[in-house]
């Protein structure tokens, strides 16, 4: 690699997927595209994300209530159109994914059926600096069960001078835990350190202490290689607007593994979107679930959303998760070599790398601590036209998106990192 605009372009010409990006709208900064680097937190809006959209509003203006049967995507059965595409994303079954509701709402419904402690088992394992609406969670659902937070969540925490988990150090965690240990609840990759965790390692030990695994993925889903369905995994969700490009509080993605897919004993909260469908319509009491995921539906489907990540997903399935990926590594490691060379050129600022270094461990982020002036070199990149996002205390996050984002992206950024040393 080299630390040449001429570099940065040649390999962006032999980039297959370079295409891609004219499939976005980026927002404009003196008359350029800005350089974006926040997909990890809202994802850019996809060209054809509009006309979707509208297909859907011009069917309830021209068929009102029809809609749900006549309309050209047939509301009724909506969820259909989307959910087996994101379960080629993360690796699933069709009959274990569903896509509905919004994240966090979607990781109690999942919480109410997989948590199910006894005074023996009721332990939580997160870790340590998990996104706050996780927290928030867990610390809920203990309390609903009648155990406190102080006594029943487990948080993983870095070796001293370290800022990520080593994974023989959550399997041991896990293991010493043992019997007392009900579910092991992870953010697939980390939102803060950009950490992407072992996650069949962690299932399998999970499982062997009889414990259950369920991830968060919305760092994950769109950004690393998944396989939900072959590492065991037990249910995870995702939100759609980060890697997956779907809109500001777009739908979310359920993964329920399918050896649940024929319990209709798994408790769960239940509403009649999630009732046999044949059946639905004849409005009886006594619920029975669809099979799979789909029987964990609440509501009838949000079309509107859901249109958008459709929109979104037939953009993944022409690229492909492993292209991307591919690209990604590429990406990320090109960003990498750039910032190292950046602190080998000057001594008035050091960026220092806290995602993993190894490619199995991280995702397309990269976090940078910056020990000094942090936030005032933040603040000189977004007065430069660079969207990139601000951690307290000290965390500059960028997300090279492979879908969109170009190594010259990569180049410019490390030019005004050399600026900012200059000004
Ligand atoms: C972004 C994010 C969320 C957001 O939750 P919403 O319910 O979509 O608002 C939750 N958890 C993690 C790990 C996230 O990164």
């Amino acid at each position: 690699m080299q630390a040449t605009r001429q570099y940065a372009q040649q390999a962006d010409a032999n980039d297959t997927l370079r295409s891609f990006r004219q499939a976005f709208y980026f927002p404009q900064f003196k008359g350029r595209d800005v350089l974006y680097f926040c997909g990890n937190s809202l994802g850019l809006q996809p060209k054809t994300a509009l006309s979707y959209l509208m297909q859907e509003m011009e069917d309830w203006k021209n068929l009102g209530v029809e809609g749900h049967f006549q309309g050209r995507n047939p509301w009724f059965e909506y969820h259909k159109f989307v959910s087996p595409k994101a379960a080629r994303l993360v690796g699933a079954k069709e009959v274990e994914v569903v896509v509905m509701n919004n994240l966090t709402v979607n990781l109690h419904l999942m919480l109410i059926s997989f948590y199910r402690p006894t005074a023996q088992r009721y332990k939580i394992m997160v870790e340590g600096g998990a996104f706050p609406s996780d927290y928030y969670a867990v610390e809920s659902q203990l309390r609903l069960h009648g155990f406190s937070p102080e006594t029943a969540m487990v948080e993983l925490e870095p070796r001293a001078g370290e800022h990520t988990l080593r994974t023989e150090d959550i399997l041991a965690a896990i293991e010493k835990e043992g019997d007392s240990l009900a579910l092991v609840l992870l953010g697939g990759v980390n939102y803060y350190t950009g950490q992407f965790f072992d996650l069949k390692r962690i299932t399998e030990k999970a499982h062997q202490v009889g414990a259950k695994a369920g991830y968060d993925l919305a760092h994950a889903a769109g950004n690393v290689p998944l396989s939900l369905h072959e590492w065991q995994v037990d249910f995870a969700v995702w939100c759609t607007y980060k890697y997956l490009n779907s809109g500001a509080g777009g739908t979310s993605g359920v993964f329920v593994h399918e050896k649940y897919a024929q319990d209709p004993t798994l408790h769960r909260l239940a509403g009649w979107w999630g009732y046999d469908e044949s059946k639905r319509f004849q409005m009886q009491k006594g619920f029975i679930p669809m099979q799979g995921a789909a029987g964990w539906q609440l509501s009838n489907a949000q079309i509107l959303p859901m249109a958008l990540h459709w929109a979104s997903l037939e953009i993944f399935e022409q690229a492909g998760m492993d292209r991307l990926r591919q690209k990604s590594l590429a990406l990320t490691a090109y960003t990498e070599f750039l910032v190292q060379q950046f602190n080998q050129e000057q001594d008035k600022i050091r960026i220092q790398i806290i995602t993993p270094a190894e490619k199995e461990a991280r995702g397309c982020q990269l976090s940078l601590v910056v020990a000094q002036k942090g936030k005032d070199l933040h603040q000189f990149l977004t007065e430069n036209g660079v969207i990139a996002d601000w951690r307290e205390p000290d965390v500059i996050r960028i997300a090279p998106v492979p879908l969109y984002n170009s190594f010259e992206d990569v180049y410019d950024f490390y030019q005004l990192l050399q600026q900012y040393t200059q000004s």
